[in-house]
Parts: C-alpha cells; structure tokens; sequence
C-alpha cells in the first residue's frame, strides 16, 4: 500500500530527511512537491531539496497570487525537462484573492501554453473562478487536477464535464465547518478523486495548528475513506491510480 501526498510546499522544510521519514513511516512513499509559492524562486529551491530523493516528483509554476510581479515562465523550462517533473503549476484564477484578476488571466494563459508545449498536466488553484478556469482550458487536452478543491457540488458537475479532470482533497474536509465540503466529497467519482495536505498549510484534525507535514495525508485518508464508506486499503489503492493517471507516472508498490 503506498498513501501519495499529491501536493505539498517543501521549500521552506529545512530538515527535509526528517520530513520524508516521518512520511515513510505512515506509509506515505510518494510526494508531489509543488514548487510555486514564492516567486520564481521556490521552484529552483523545492528542485534542489529533491533532486536526489527517490518517489519525490515535482511540478513548476508561478503561483496566481503572485501574478503582479511581472514574472515570466522562460526561467522553469528547464526545470520541466527534469524527469522529475510531471506537471505545470500550481496555476490558476483566484476571486478571492487581492492579485488583480487580469493579471492572473494573463499568467494563466502562459501557464496552459507552457503545459501544452510540454505535454504536461496542470495543478489549478482555483477559488470561485470555476467557470473562467473552463473556459480558458477548453482546448487544452492534458489532464487538469483542481488542487485543494472547495467548491460546490455544481462547481464539481461543471469541472468533471470535461474529461481528464481530477479533484484532489486537503485536510480541509476534516474541519469541524466543511459538512457541505464533506457532501461534495462523496458526490465525487472515486476514480476521479486525489488527496493531498498542501503542506505547510491546512494541517487535518486533530492537528490544526501544527505546520502540516506530508505524513497527515494519511489521517486525510482515513477520515475520506470513512466518510464515503470504503475499505482504507482499498481507497489508497485507487488514490494511488489516480495519481499514476493523472500524472502519468509509475509510482510501483
Ligand atoms: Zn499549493
């Protein structure tokens, strides 16, 4: 059985051998470690934490919230060479967010024609943006994973209309006010569904407060696992499938 943390932050991890251990010894063998969150600058420095450690994959990116910095994709071509890469982002539109929102267009659309161009999926950050976020990727054919999905069941239906799309859950579900979260997990097709922690951030019950860490995927799983009524194993199993899908990857176990 390998439990996947299919989205974390690990530039700021500055023990990053503890970090994988703690991962191992709750069965979490496979991490996707995302590289925008600050700038240009954490995708260079989340390679140079993983580039040696095995089943550690990567994906690269700016992030929307810095869509203001007049930052451009040229610099993280080669980093998408790397085998280790095997996607673009985490990219996408944000409402919510100060970053004027034509500026996050704009750097979304390098985004989709960079994944394009490589031939690789891309991670979306999205908050209450569902419907621009289909439209600007309708001709765009690699599978797309809505990371940290929040949105309503009728957000859900819209995204899973197009093919190739996975929606992966952090330990938001587990918080005490997410019951219509929880109602929008179930409704999800279990084939279409990933977990993750996005780490540091959105540490699970009973953990909140506490940096979050790749290991609490599992206490995700569980708790997802439960609440849709499946064998734990089982659920692992096809979150693990849906990860090799989603990212065309061979995890093995
Ligand atoms: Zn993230």
């Amino acid at each position: 059985m390998v439990l996947i943390d299919s989205h974390c932050h690990l530039d700021q991890v500055d023990d990053i051998d503890g970090y994988i251990e703690r991962a191992k010894q709750h069965g979490v063998e496979v991490l996707l470690a995302v590289g925008a969150s600050r700038g240009l600058e954490s995708n260079f420095e989340t390679f140079n934490l993983v580039k040696n450690k095995d089943q550690i994959f990567c994906a690269f990116g700016i992030h929307p919230f810095d869509a203001d910095q007049g930052l451009n994709l040229e610099s993280l071509n080669e980093l998408l060479n790397d085998p280790k890469a095997v996607a673009v982002g985490e990219t996408g539109l944000d409402k919510s967010y100060k970053t004027p929102f034509k500026a996050q267009i704009e750097l979304f659309l390098d985004h989709i024609e960079l994944a394009r161009i490589k031939k690789k999926p891309l991670i979306i950050h999205c908050r209450h943006a569902y419907k621009e976020v289909l439209q600007y990727t309708i001709n765009f054919s690699e599978p797309i994973i809505f990371h940290c999905f929040t949105g309503s069941t009728e957000d859900l239906k819209q995204i899973l209309s197009r093919d190739n799309t996975f929606v992966s859950y952090s330990g938001i579900v587990t918080f005490k006010k997410s019951e219509a979260l929880c109602f929008t997990v179930k409704k999800t097709p279990i084939n279409r569904l990933l977990i993750e922690t996005d780490a540091p951030y959105l540490s699970p019950v009973p953990y909140r407060g506490k940096k979050c860490e790749s290991w609490m995927v599992s206490v995700t799983a569980k708790f997802i696992a439960e609440l849709i009524g499946i064998n734990f194993v089982d659920f692992v199993n096809i979150t693990k499938k849906n990860f090799e899908e989603a990212f065309r990857v061979n995890v093995g176990g």
